[in-house]
């Protein structure tokens, strides 16, 4: 497929400053980010097209290459350039350099890395990620100098091509019969050297700022899951592309439930009467009170489960159960009236004991056999 002039992408003319390339980049980038387009090919298409536009026109070796010699000149698939980044001039830049491992992949300001990936931890409710939200995170971020628009130098002035190197970032050793190449010393590699540095960020170009992002946490997360923000990670260095950003979940403890993949537990004391004689009771679910029969004869420890009031996790199409643990709760403060009565129930039930208590009887069977077995 026959490539478009880089020039007509950013819509400049040939003769455009660097300034006016990089406006129209970030004009052009903002309008296609596929953040801004999702689900349309065509966008990311272009986004592309930009992206690739700018990272040849916006790099002075690259930007002369293809001067010179059209995409031929710049692009790693059409031979001539894949001597590496550095583009065209590099093609005839010493055969002994790869011989010798003075450098691989193109050398000084053509070496392009991508940003790296950082982390962030959210915090997030239990039924937050029950249902999904909407947040906001602030991060610190590395921004382009409004100072110096990124050139490092003071204003008014401009970097200079580095007079050591001649701006390649290499600098060349005659060692008897080979030539060996080195990273320059005097400007390590960037080609460019600063007489005059930006105050405010100190000749980096880059300033310490923070940057408020919106993040879509999806229904269904748990504890760990992470969320990628593509292209919110560090900047890339030399013009490649910015790293990712992931924000990983964390639950906050609940007061009523603990999840456990997408079933919900929690702990339901009901009163000695109601687990004797039975009853209904309101128990909590994510989606409100809901009431569940105990039947006569419950015992502390009893597991009721609810089917679908669990959660719906982000790779599953089916809600977890909601699972109630029953506790009997002992009475308290007790007035002199109802101890009696309790006094009376266990002189009613004392003549046949092992009846009413199956679970003490069973016990006590097996302490029995257990003295008699020693
Ligand atoms: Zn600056
Ligand atoms: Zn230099």
């Amino acid at each position: 497929m026959a490539k478009r002039d880089y020039y007509d992408i950013l819509g400049v003319n040939r003769d455009a400053a660097d300034e006016d390339i990089k406006k129209a980049y970030r004009k052009l980038a903002m309008k296609f980010h596929p953040d801004r387009n999702p689900d349309n090919p065509k966008a990311e298409e272009h986004f592309k097209e930009v992206k690739e536009a700018y990272e040849i026109l916006s790099d002075s070796d690259k930007r002369a290459a293809y001067d010179q010699y059209g995409h031929a000149g710049v692009d790693p698939q059409a031979g001539m350039g894949a001597a590496g980044a550095g583009g065209f001039s590099d093609a005839f830049g010493g055969i002994f350099d790869e011989i010798f491992g003075g450098r691989r992949g193109g050398g000084g300001r053509s070496n392009v890395y991508r940003g790296a990936d950082l982390r962030y931890n959210l915090e997030i409710s239990l039924e937050q990620a029950a249902f999904g939200t909407e947040t906001k995170i602030r991060i610190p971020t590395m921004e382009v100098c409004e100072a110096c628009h990124g050139s490092g130098a003071k204003a008014g002035t401009q970097p200079k091509t580095c007079p050591t190197c001649q701006g390649s970032g290499q600098v060349r050793l005659q060692q008897g019969f080979f030539s060996i190449q080195q990273t320059c010393p005097k400007c390590h590699g960037t080609g460019r050297y600063i007489a005059d540095p930006c105050g405010v960020c100190h000749g980096a170009g880059r300033v310490k700022q923070h940057k408020t992002l919106a993040v879509k946490i999806p229904a269904g997360v748990d504890e760990g899951d992470r969320i990628r923000l593509s292209g919110e990670g560090e900047h890339g260095i030399n013009g490649g592309p910015a790293g990712d950003l992931y924000v990983q979940i964390h639950l906050k403890p609940h007061a009523v439930f603990q999840r456990e993949q997408n079933d919900l537990h929690c702990e339901m004391p009901i009163s000695f009467t109601t687990a004797a004689l039975g009853g209904e009771i309101d128990i909590p679910t994510l989606d409100g009170a809901a009431k569940i029969r105990v039947p006569a004869e419950t015992q502390s420890g009893k597991v009721f489960r609810l089917r679908g009031k669990g959660i719906k996790g982000v790779r599953s199409n089916a809600h977890g159960d909601l699972l109630c643990h029953v506790v009997v709760e002992t009475p308290v403060h007790l007035t002199e009236r109802q101890k009696e009565l309790l006094r009376e129930l266990e002189d009613s039930s004392r003549d046949n004991a092992g009846h009413h208590n199956p679970r003490a009887k069973s016990w006590m069977d097996r302490v029995r056999d257990f003295f008699a077995a020693t």
